[in-house]
């Protein structure tokens, strides 16, 4: 999977790809992410990437040349490709949004920025409008990342074997069930009897009433 995004701050990128199971992932080959700087489609000295919305009100927009320069550059004809729009006016990302864009080979996530993005790029490049929830963040860094990494997780291979995404939250629309470590007693609390029985079975069913409690 190639995430391709654009932005004006390739720079947040750095630090949180840089960790963990993406990093592993991303030297294993399975996740490649490039993060490109929209000022470097940009036309003038100044590098401008936005401008004053017509009609009036506060705030500036994101121009569409630059933008559009920059999703034609890193859009591969010959992939499985999606553009997608941060946007609080886009449909709310959920697990199914994760698994369903996890099949793609290419994301290109668009990073607003200021009041947003000239309609125009919306109506000819954008393919999916994506929310991470009603509330507004300063810009889509944050929400493309929350997508990135989520993404990543229905990809073969990057949780390794150690862990399946099959078995976690939201699969069939149920919760995880609780998790106890070492050690048996902490702080006056002792973890559930099952847990210590050994028994398989009777276990799988505690789990399975826990999940269904949680998640009601
Ligand atoms: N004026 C816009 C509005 O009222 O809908 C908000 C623009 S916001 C300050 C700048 C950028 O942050 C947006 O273009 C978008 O890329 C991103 N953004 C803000 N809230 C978001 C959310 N809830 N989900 C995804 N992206 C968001």
């Amino acid at each position: 999977m190639k995430f391709d995004i654009l932005t004006i701050f390739p720079e947040f990128f750095e630090s949180p790809f840089s960790l963990g199971l993406f990093n592993k992932a991303r030297e294993k080959g399975i996740v490649q992410l490039d993060a490109h700087d929209i000022r470097d489609y940009a036309e003038d000295k100044h590098r401008t990437v936005d401008d004053a919305p017509y009609g009036g009100g506060g705030g500036m927009l994101m121009k569409p040349g630059p933008l559009g320069r920059a999703i034609e550059n890193v859009k591969e004809k010959s992939s499985n490709s999606i553009v997608i729009l941060t946007t609080p006016a886009g449909e709310i990302f959920t697990d199914q949004t994760a698994r369903e864009l996890s099949e793609f080979d290419q994301l290109i996530i668009i990073c607003g920025r200021y009041e947003g993005i000239d309609e125009r790029v919306r109506e000819i490049y954008v393919d999916r409008e994506i929310s991470i929830g009603d509330f507004v963040l300063s810009g889509g860094e944050h929400a493309a990342a929350v997508i990135v990494d989520s993404v990543s997780r229905f990809l073969p291979g990057f949780l390794g074997n150690v862990t399946s995404s099959e078995c976690d939250s939201f699969k069939d629309s149920i919760l995880e069930y609780p998790q106890y470590t070492r050690p048996e007693e902490y702080m006056g609390k002792k973890i559930p009897e099952v847990l210590l029985s050994g028994n398989h079975k009777d276990i799988d069913e505690w789990r399975r009433r826990e999940s269904v409690k949680r998640t009601y």
